[in-house]
């Protein structure tokens, strides 16, 4: 069975040269393997999006290299790395970001079209899955219309729609209030596990990380297990 993730010797500086430059990555290396869902704990500045923007292809390190579902993404050219990012992974940041002038529904189906899924199969998943974070009467709302944990909900279906070998979560319940978190992140746990999907999941509260699989964590620019 191939790994979710394999990162190895992943190094990040910014200000390459500078007076100012900052070495955040320093061979940080992890395997995540096809099924387990990890959690990431770190102090704030230790690198922790920096880290998963290049797991999940939105970044580039500087050296080392990023292997997704088995496939080596390293050296891939921007397409191939875009067309990637769209077919293995899922992202979840702390602030929803879904398009607010689309339904919930249409926030799902929009990333499968640009995966080239027929219209009517990319509705029914995004209704699926709508149903699975108990949403199924929120089709057709509006971010605005919806509260900020269902918004994260959509998100979360937003993330799966193409299903992905990978998660990647950066604080996902992070931006709501604590009673909500809880109950967003069940919802969270219960469709990863119900998918089978891999998952690496920020998060400053270390209760919710205690309930994941296993815990990296990232200090002075590698990962350790917690
Ligand atoms: P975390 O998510 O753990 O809070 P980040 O990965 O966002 O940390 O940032 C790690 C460090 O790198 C911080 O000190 C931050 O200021 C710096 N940093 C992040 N992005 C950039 C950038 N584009 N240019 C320069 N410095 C950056």
């Amino acid at each position: 069975m191939n790994k979710a993730l394999v990162l190895d010797g992943i190094e990040k500086a910014y200000n390459h040269g500078q007076p100012n430059e900052i070495s955040v990555l320093r061979g940080a290396s992890a395997e995540i393997e096809a099924g387990e869902i990890v959690g990431l704990i770190a102090p704030s500045g230790a690198g922790k999006s920096t880290l998963l923007h290049i797991a999940g292809l939105l970044d580039v390190a500087d050296r080392g290299s990023v292997e997704i579902g088995g496939q080596a993404v390293t050296r891939a050219s921007d397409r191939e790395r875009t067309a990637a990012r769209r077919g293995m992974v899922g992202f979840v940041y702390q602030f929803h970001h879904l398009l607010p002038e689309f339904s919930a529904s249409e926030n799902i189906v929009l990333p499968q079209l640009a995966h080239g899924i027929p219209a009517d199969a990319a509705q029914a998943r995004a209704e699926d899955l709508l149903g699975r974070v108990g949403l199924a009467a929120r089709v057709n709302h509006r971010p605005a219309e919806l509260s900020g944990g269902e918004q994260q909900r959509v998100a979360f279906c937003r993330a799966l729609a193409n299903q992905p070998a990978l998660l990647l979560a950066d604080e996902p319940t992070g931006n709501l209030d604590p009673a909500t978190s809880d109950t967003v992140f069940d919802v969270l746990m219960e469709l990863v596990r119900g998918t089978g999907l891999s998952a690496l999941i920020a998060t400053h509260n270390h209760a919710l990380a205690a309930r994941m699989d296993r815990i990296l964590r990232l200090e002075d620019g590698v990962l350790t297990a917690a």
